[in-house]
């Protein structure tokens, strides 16, 4: 069985090279986190806890105080002196404060949390085919009773709002649609709902059977690109400024480190791996 994730597929789309040194090489790399990251984790792992706390004893008040304190506490304790921050004019304790102000639109919106929520980090599988296989984790799976109808909650903490358009297409709350109706029914209503926390926005969007069925096509589709990807070439974008390998990667380093080749080999790291010195040399790419 060959197992898949959104982000392993994303992280494909956006620079084979990427997938290959993270996915396929395993490379560890030098810096592994971002700021932008730890916001992320930080603010996902304190409103699991609110949806928890508030599971396990549905009489109990949250104030925003106790979220405020549990995000700090989260906060320091996986912060790393040496992480990441792409925006020079910003600083830890401007990300950290995003966070704090995050939480405070969230609880305005959302107090007192009680919205029929059946389980956080919910993991589900997708079978694609009987090979291959859609893993991955639903922040928050509501069950909206009076409407009969499952609603999949995912928390953005990024500072770009995308347009309904753009959601109407997005990819992977849509697959994970498919492994809620494997759950509860075919036929059962599934919304999917992303809250924007820096813009305190939801944007929803649902699919058709139709459509779902041919989401899995196209997925099948990728999956069978990468299977059959023999050369994984960079793909420079302005992502490449959050990426974890621009320090050993051949378009970053090419021009400026004449040794990047021997760099790269040492880590051993090839992003031609199916050919051998002589066609490397074919492409002259190493010279
Ligand atoms: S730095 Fe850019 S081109 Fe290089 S591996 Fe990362 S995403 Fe790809």
């Amino acid at each position: 069985m060959v197992i898949y994730s959104h982000s392993k597929l994303s992280t494909f789309e956006q620079c084979p090279l990427k997938y290959k040194l993270r996915y396929i090489d395993k490379i560890k790399p030098e810096i592994e986190k971002t700021i932008e990251a730890h916001l992320g984790t930080s603010v996902h792992d304190t409103l699991e806890w609110v949806y928890n706390s508030i599971k396990e004893n549905s009489e109990r008040s949250i104030t925003l105080d106790e979220i405020i304190n549990h995000y700090i506490d989260i906060w320091k304790k996986d912060l790393t002196q040496d992480i990441l921050i792409v925006k020079k004019q910003l600083t830890q304790t401007d990300y950290f404060n995003k966070g704090i102000q995050f939480l405070a639109d969230y609880y305005q919106k959302h107090y007192p949390f009680k919205d029929g929520t059946i389980e956080c980090e919910k993991e589900i599988t997708i079978n694609l085919d009987e090979n291959t296989q859609i893993r991955g984790f639903i922040d928050r799976l509501v069950y909206d009773i009076e409407n009969n109808r499952y609603e999949i909650h995912d928390y953005k903490t990024a500072g770009t709002l995308p347009s309904q358009e753009k959601m109407d297409q997005d990819r992977q709350l849509a697959l994970y649609s498919i492994a809620i109706k494997e759950i509860y029914g075919e036929d059962k209503e599934v919304l999917l709902v992303w809250h924007y926390l820096a813009y305190n926005h939801k944007i929803i969007s649902k699919r058709t059977q139709e459509q779902l069925e041919d989401l899995k096509e196209e997925t099948k589709k990728l999956i069978r690109d990468i299977q059959n990807t023999r050369i994984f070439l960079p793909s420079k974008s302005i992502l490449c400024e959050w990426c974890e390998y621009k320090s050993i990667c051949p378009e970053w380093n090419f021009e400026i480190d004449s040794k990047i080749s021997e760099k790269i080999l040492s880590k051993k790291v090839n992003p031609f791996p199916e050919f051998n010195n002589n066609e490397k040399e074919k492409l002259d790419i190493w010279n």
